[in-house]
């Protein structure tokens, strides 16, 4: 181990050790290399990009995304005696030009700069003169064009590889699965040799996934074991958060709203409410997130099915940072998974990225689905391996599966005699054989598939209907009403009749309660 870097470590920061691959990737840059480190929220990237920056000669400079993790950054930095500074847009000339001198001077360890900024031509000139230790690009994932967080300027840091060619080049992310790893590798010319991949698990955090029953009831059960704590509550929609929000208020807990529309002085005030709040519960769009630095996030919960298996990861992430036990709690129902499908469908991307937004929400839909452990799922996503973790909803209570052949069949036919239009509810009563206006006046009385799903009740066909939706037989048009179609998946299910195992409806909340 680098010497002068472990003296760093116990006289700027007070800690003895370093944790985990700190050790390798400090030395490994501290030779003048490149890096690219993964490591999940909490793991310490900041000391793997901060040490080399102040042992090396020059001065280190750090994109990072936003101001306000800047600012926190640099004050802590400065507490422990480093020279650090941020250089933003709404610094006064004064200022400007007194840090620029001490930059000129070499008076600066670390340099904090949005990409914005560091793009613009006069400041890169002007760093052009200055001897960098090493250029740190934090939150590397916004880079990636069809992340969640994708932001344009970070595409451009690129120009970095070109302008400093010699200068040792960091990248750093808690999330990134295979592809936007690559991405970021290659947009940054940073060599597969020079990445450093921690382990994704965060062992305090639990998980638990419920489909949507009665979503409110469920999320209040959930919250009456967190009474006195911090936590985040997702909703897909800015509507949803406010109503979300409000109810809350009603239910006598202290909620806060954050999403895009909000001016944005709300917002921020309603980010510091919580950061410094003891019981605040932040109901928020995905808007919320990036740079929320809060240790004692409790319980995280998406009351609307997440983007990805990364977003779920990111955002369920920021529960536990200070590594106490956390809780999450994702809810999903038919309706997600149509609306999320309808997103990827109804956008302008091009066919390839669609294909590729579907097997991810495919592979979310797995994890909402599987019997088996949910952290291996998650885990194994990212490609790590793991045993059963104990931790999590499927592991305290495997939930039971049955054979839903003969079920699925019926479904399915059912779906197809009817014409392919109609929706959920309709389509169960038909299997259930209620009779009624609509249906009578559809002559849907008279066909051969009336009534010959009454083993179930319509909860049970709800379920059911949700895992075929899941596993791609059976497609929702949300476009229209709703209306359910035979996916070519269940065309090819209807033809071959292979044997399909369903989970048991409406057990994991009851699990999840005791
Ligand atoms: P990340 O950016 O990966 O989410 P941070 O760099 O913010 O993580 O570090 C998370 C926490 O762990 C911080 O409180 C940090 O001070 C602490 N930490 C980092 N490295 C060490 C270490 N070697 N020993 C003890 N604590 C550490
Ligand atoms: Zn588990």
């Amino acid at each position: 181990m680098n010497p002068a870097a472990l003296e760093i470590l116990k006289t700027v920061y007070g800690y003895d050790a370093f944790r985990g691959p700190q050790a390798k990737i400090v030395d490994h840059v501290m030779e003048g290399n490149n890096a690219f480190v993964l490591m999940p929220t909490g793991g310490g990237k900041s000391l793997c990009y901060q040490i080399p920056a102040i042992a090396r000669p020059g001065m280190g400079l750090v994109v990072s995304p936003l101001l306000a993790l800047m600012a926190d950054q640099v004050a802590a930095l400065r507490e422990a005696g480093v020279r650090a500074a941020a250089l933003n847009s709404d610094l006064p000339p004064d200022a400007r030009r007194a840090l620029w001198r001490d930059i000129e001077n070499g008076h600066l360890d670390l340099l904090y700069v949005a990409p914005e900024t560091l793009l613009r031509p006069d400041v890169l000139e002007m760093l052009t003169g200055v001897r960098l230790s090493l250029i740190a690009i934090d939150e590397a994932h916004c880079l990636s064009q069809w992340g969640h967080d994708f932001r344009p300027s970070y595409r451009q840091l690129d120009i970095l590889v070109r302008h400093f060619p010699d200068t040792p080049r960091m990248a750093l992310t808690a999330t990134a699965d295979e592809p936007t790893r690559e991405e970021i590798l290659a947009h940054l010319n940073i060599d597969e040799d020079d990445a450093f991949i921690a382990g994704f698990d965060r062992p305090n955090i639990r998980y638990a996934i419920e489909e949507k029953d009665n979503p409110r009831a469920q999320l209040k059960d959930f919250l009456k074991r967190h009474k006195g704590e911090s936590g985040i509550v997702y909703c897909l929609s800015k509507r949803k958060v406010e109503e979300t929000a409000a109810w809350l208020r009603e239910q006598g807990h202290d909620a806060l709203a954050y999403h895009a529309g909000m001016d944005k002085a709300d917002r921020e005030a309603n980010q510091m409410t919580f950061q410094r709040g003891e019981a605040v519960i932040m109901v928020a769009t995905v808007a919320f997130g990036m740079g929320i630095d809060k240790p004692d996030v409790r319980f995280v919960a998406h009351f609307d099915l997440p983007g990805s298996i990364e977003a779920f990861y990111q955002e369920t992430g920021r529960a536990g940072r200070d590594g106490l036990p956390s809780e999450t709690l994702m809810l999903y129902g038919s309706d997600d998974i149509g609306l999320r499908t309808r997103f990827i469908e109804e956008s302008d991307a091009p066919d390839q990225r669609k294909h590729m937004e579907r097997q991810k929400l495919d592979a979310l839909l797995g994890l909402a689905e599987t019997a088996g452990c949910r952290r291996q799922v998650l885990l194994s996503y990212f490609g790590d391996q793991s045993e059963p973790c104990g931790n999590c909803d499927t592991c305290a209570a495997p939930p039971k599966m049955f054979d839903g052949t003969i079920a699925a069949q019926k479904a399915l036919s059912c779906i197809y005699r009817t014409g392919e239009r109609f929706g959920q509810g309709y389509i169960i009563d038909v299997l259930l054989g209620t009779e009624n206006e609509r249906i009578r006046q559809f002559g849907h009385n008279k066909i051969s598939t009336f009534g010959i799903g009454q083993e179930h009740n319509s909860r049970t066909w709800r379920a059911i209907l949700r895992q075929l939706i899941a596993l791609r037989l059976v497609e929702v048009d949300l476009a229209g009403h709703g209306g359910l179609s035979i996916a070519r998946a269940g065309r090819d299910f209807l033809r071959d009749k292979p044997t399909l195992m369903l989970r048991q409806p409406g057990l994991q909340r009851e699990r999840n309660r005791t």
